[in-house]
């Protein structure tokens, strides 16, 4: 995908922050974090959202979600982290190519459904 922002960033023709990468998968701080930490998990392959995926994902997506425990070990989530994938318009998803939001370093409310009021 020629003008996907993510695509970009994981061929590193765009600068980030990153966190981690090997051959099919990069993951980068986000620019707007909500917590102290908060970085993307992405495929290199661009994949629109989960709800694109299909039995050829398997191995990408457990390489994906594994690698969630060990980065955020990494960053000090020793004492936990919440993963979230925002999927289709109605699921807040904004940006599509998929990606594993990773979040932690404060206490996060054990309520993980906020209302857009937008
Ligand atoms: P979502 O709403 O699940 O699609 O989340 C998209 C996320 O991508 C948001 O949290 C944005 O802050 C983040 N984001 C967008 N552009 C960039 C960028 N260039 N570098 C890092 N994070 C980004
Ligand atoms: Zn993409």
């Amino acid at each position: 995908m020629t003008d996907c922002i993510f695509c970009k960033l994981a061929a590193g023709e765009l600068p980030t922050n990153k966190v981690y990468e090997d051959d099919e998968v990069f993951a980068f701080h986000d620019i707007h974090p909500v917590a102290p930490v908060h970085f993307l998990i992405i495929p290199k392959q661009h994949v629109d959202s989960l709800a694109h995926t299909d039995d050829s994902h398997q191995a990408l997506l457990g390489r994906m979600l594994l690698l969630a425990p060990r980065l955020a070990a990494q960053l000090g989530l020793e004492q936990g982290f919440r993963t979230i994938i925002n999927t289709g318009h109605g699921g807040g998803q904004t940006f599509f190519h998929l990606h594993l939001h990773v979040i932690g370093g404060a206490p996060l409310s054990p309520n993980i459904v906020e209302l857009s009021t937008h």
